[in-house]
């Protein structure tokens, strides 16, 4: 039988999760789903600089929220945790050891002073990108070059010291990606990386690797922005005598004005990075989904809006691209309303409901909230659309938009037309949206006038919009009287 497939989503906890972040965890999602394995969320807490303290919550909520659902994490526990490096710490330090052992790693007591010696000295002799590596530590103070007996009086003295890896002077390492294929890379642009800090903490590259074996991941599914390290990884499993996890490299997310979607360029772009900001704008979180599924992938046919099952039945990793992805705002907006408009208008309404009372719309009925509902929703992109249009369909409007106004109401032609279709209205016994707008029409068929001459001013007296759902519609839904009262309150107003 072959092995199960186990995935995880690694962020760390170094601020609100990125709209990139969760298309990576969605991608590790599907992937796991569909080949039936497991989805497991794991936190790398171990550069302490860089903590949020808010930021993990944050991250879980996002998850949950997308309906990314992990089987575990630092609050499911599993037969692989604790999910948090941090609580980790005591089994890095083994692997550490080991690798020291077996002469593939060492102890630095370089202080960043000497470090920054060497790279100034080097700089001077025209070497444009000084490292430490295998020429310079030669040059170093760690246990390669000082006398064994004083690497240990330094050890046994708490002298501060970091754990370096032995980047191999002149090798290529070279691995295959399940998105970009055969990758390599030359060691002789490495640093000798450091693994364990002199905090006793490990670096991302250590501890990433130890957890990817000991978690028994077998597909890292990650941003490109992490290809560079991977080579070192690869060494680290190498060195360890562990076979490495299968490696995907997702493409970059790149803003529609050029370059890489930072959260500088996307805001000046009115684009929101933080997952928190679609859970606050109250997006459907399927839409969100949906997309983020095709920002650098497609199922290879003319198939847009697929639900997460359907995703899942239909993701695989050799449909994921190379080349960057564009973040097409518009095309989420798209996304959003084709789910809103699937949802049912009891649904919607439930949902709204607290907004509209909030804003001093109170529903008389079911019937008259799912009539609102179905009215708003063609033209609704976002869930907080219904509340920003339904005020007229509770109260009078208390304005009038004036652009409509200078263009619509014409003060010698237009209240004479309104107060005579006003009595249409008010001696027609059927008063549904049909019948009315077959009396609109023959009226002003009559007069040998076009639709817009009564349309536009009667819509402002009504809504006091120069746009909106169907006119009828909402004159039929408010009924005869209240709307007499709107159209005698324009008249006085306007
Ligand atoms: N902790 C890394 C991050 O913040 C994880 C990268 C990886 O998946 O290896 O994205």
């Amino acid at each position: 039988m072959a092995t199960p497939v186990r995935v995880r989503f690694a962020p760390s906890p170094t601020g609100m999760l990125h709209i990139g972040g969760l298309r990576t965890a969605l991608y590790n999602y599907l992937f796991a789903k569909h080949h039936g394995g497991e989805f497991v969320l794991r936190i790398e807490d171990t550069d302490q600089n860089r903590y949020v303290e808010d930021a993990e919550s944050d991250i879980t909520k996002s998850i949950q929220w997308a309906g990314l659902d992990y089987s575990e994490g630092p609050d499911r526990p599993g037969a692989f945790g604790p999910y948090r490096q941090s609580e980790r710490s005591a089994i890095y330090k083994q692997y550490a050891d080991q690798l020291i052992e077996n002469d593939y790693a060492y102890f630095a007591f370089d202080t960043t002073e000497e470090i920054e010696e060497m790279r100034s000295r080097l700089e001077k002799s025209g070497n444009p990108s000084p490292k430490y590596d295998a020429i310079t530590r030669m040059s170093m103070k760690n246990s390669l070059t000082l006398p064994k007996d004083e690497v240990e009086r330094r050890l046994a003295s708490g002298d501060p010291y970091v754990i370096r890896l032995k980047v191999p002077r002149r090798e290529t390492v070279r691995f295959f990606d399940e998105i970009r294929g055969f990758v390599s890379f030359e060691t002789q642009g490495l640093d000798d990386q450091v693994l364990m800090k002199s905090d006793g903490l490990p670096t991302y590259h250590l501890a990433n690797v130890v957890d990817d074996h000991l978690m028994e991941i077998t597909h890292v599914i990650r941003g490109e922005e992490w290809l560079s390290s991977a080579p070192k990884h690869i060494l680290l499993y190498n060195y360890l005598g562990w076979e490495p996890p299968k490696m995907a490299h997702l493409p970059l997310i790149m803003s529609p004005a050029g370059g890489k979607l930072s959260k500088r360029n996307a805001e000046s772009l009115g684009i929101p990075v933080n997952v928190r900001d679609y859970v606050t704008k109250q997006y459907e979180p399927q839409a969100v989904v949906n997309f983020l599924a095709f920002l650098g992938w497609n199922p290879g046919d003319n198939r847009e809006v697929m639900s997460l099952d359907e995703l899942v039945e239909s993701f695989s990793l050799d449909r994921v691209v190379k080349s960057g992805s564009i973040f097409n705002f518009n095309k989420l907006t798209w996304y959003n309303e084709q789910y809103l408009r699937s949802r049912s208008e009891a649904s919607i309404l439930e949902q709204v409901k607290p907004d509209f009372e909030a804003a001093g719309c109170s529903i008389s009925s079911q019937e008259f909230g799912e009539t609102v509902i179905r009215l708003i929703k063609d033209r609704a992109s976002l869930i907080t659309d219904f509340v920003a249009e339904a005020g007229y369909f509770f109260n009078a409007p208390e304005s009038y938009d004036e652009k409509t106004v200078a263009k619509a109401w014409k003060a010698d032609s237009t209240p004479a037309l309104i107060i005579e279709f006003a009595e249409i209205l008010q001696s027609s016994a059927d008063f549904s949206a049909e019948h009315l707008k077959h009396e609109a029409h023959s009226f002003l068929e009559a007069k040998g006038l076009g639709f817009g001459k009564l349309g536009l001013p009667l819509r402002l007296a009504i809504t006091g919009k120069g746009a909106g759902p169907d006119l009828f519609e909402v004159i039929a839904l408010i009924g005869k009287e209240e709307t007499a009262k709107r159209i005698q309150k324009a008249l006085e107003t306007l």
